[in-house]
């Protein structure tokens, strides 16, 4: 704090990122990465663009990489919107699209930077409560609202919502931007890109930095009407108008045209998952079904915080959110085979040093 500050960034409660620890050798299951690399075809464009071409500016419009977007999903490069990680584009959408005559709504239980953003850029919002198990129930979306957002699969529960649903809550909400971030889609839940064609009001947005193991590269992108796309574009070029780097454009375009190796590593990460519950089942863990990269887990008899600080102990990082309602669980990252391994190794051996409180 400091009487230089405006007033309003005093007020901020800015959102924290998943720890990234300096401390080799660690089995890192924080903060939702992809545990395999980056297709080799995107390292390879990357490596091949490292040359006197950084002394230019990128393309302000990142077209060779709209086009890539628009082609794969079916789209016109004019209904795609490309920035730096979806958090900057979900950033332009809450500051772009959202309205500040009623509250937005998103669940009460969901990604933690949508309050962050509505403190950034001012703008009323109720959270919804989930049903039970975590499930977002369509029907508690039918009230007055000046925009409605959540992540399908649901953050940092991985529940999905059919798109079925998605397609209900649209038509109850015809006047309303609807945005479903699919940062985590990938890994088995059913994308609502194939309805932006009949929902003017819907943006969609993924990232390329879960399922194409990009996180460092940042990259993300929304698809929804062409006059949605424009919104963003006017923000975009009142702030930054080159979100994406050279490196960026060409990396990004070339995992997307990397398919086998994307659908190969989408695979392991969701096997991984199946084993990985089953043995969490083993050990008297309760799981929420989870369709995303990650788990979110709670064990009757053990206190979460003491079952992280015993993890972390034996090297093993997870993340906990001390929040009411979720505090008993812990949300981990899917990693691969071996790694699942040591992190059941190392509950196995917390579970049997921490006493379970009497019921
Ligand atoms: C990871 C994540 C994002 C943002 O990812 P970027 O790295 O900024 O593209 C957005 N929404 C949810 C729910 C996420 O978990």
């Amino acid at each position: 704090m400091s009487r230089f500050w405006s007033p309003l960034i005093a007020t901020l409660s800015p959102y924290v990122p998943g720890e990234q620890p300096k401390i080799a050798n660690l089995v890192k299951l924080n903060t939702n990465e992809n545990p395999y690399g980056p297709s080799p075809k995107a390292l390879a464009a990357i490596g091949a663009a490292v040359d006197d071409g950084l002394r230019l500016y990128p393309d302000p419009d990142a077209s060779a990489l709209k086009q890539v977007l628009a082609k794969y999903h079916g789209v016109q490069p004019n209904q795609v919107f490309v920035g730096n990680g979806s958090d900057e584009v979900l950033a332009f959408i809450f500051q772009a699209l959202f309205q500040h005559d009623a509250p937005i709504l998103f669940p009460d239980v969901t990604y933690s930077f949508y309050p962050v953003y509505c403190g950034l850029y001012q703008i009323a919002y109720r959270t919804v409560p989930l049903r039970a198990g975590f499930a977002l129930a369509v029907e508690d979306y039918q009230r007055l609202n000046g925009g409605i957002i959540f992540p399908n699969p649901n953050a940092p529960t991985g529940r999905a919502v059919a798109r079925d649903e998605i397609e209900r809550l649209l038509q109850a909400n015809p006047d309303s931007v609807v945005v479903v971030d699919e940062a985590y889609v990938d890994f088995g839940a059913q994308s609502a890109m194939g309805l932006v064609e009949c929902y003017p009001n819907l943006l969609v947005t993924q990232t390329l930095s879960k399922s194409r193991s990009l996180a460092g590269l940042r990259v993300g992108f929304a698809v929804g009407h062409a006059d949605l796309i424009e919104a963003l574009i006017r923000v975009k070029d009142s702030f930054n108008s080159y979100p994406l780097d050279r490196l960026a454009i060409v990396g990004a375009a070339a995992a997307y045209e990397d398919e086998p190796y994307f659908q190969h590593t989408r695979q392991a990460v969701i096997d991984s998952r199946t084993a990985l519950v089953a043995q969490m089942d083993a050990l008297g863990f309760e799981t929420v079904p989870s369709a995303a990269n990650f788990i979110f887990t709670r064990h009757p008899a053990h206190d979460a915080v003491i079952v992280a600080a015993g993890l972390r102990a034996q090297g093993v990082i997870v993340r906990h959110f001390n929040k009411p309602g979720i505090d008993q669980y812990l949300r981990i990252t899917i990693g691969t085979v071996e790694q699942n391994h040591a992190l059941i190794a190392a509950l196995s051996a917390v579970l049997a040093v921490t006493a379970a409180p009497l019921a």
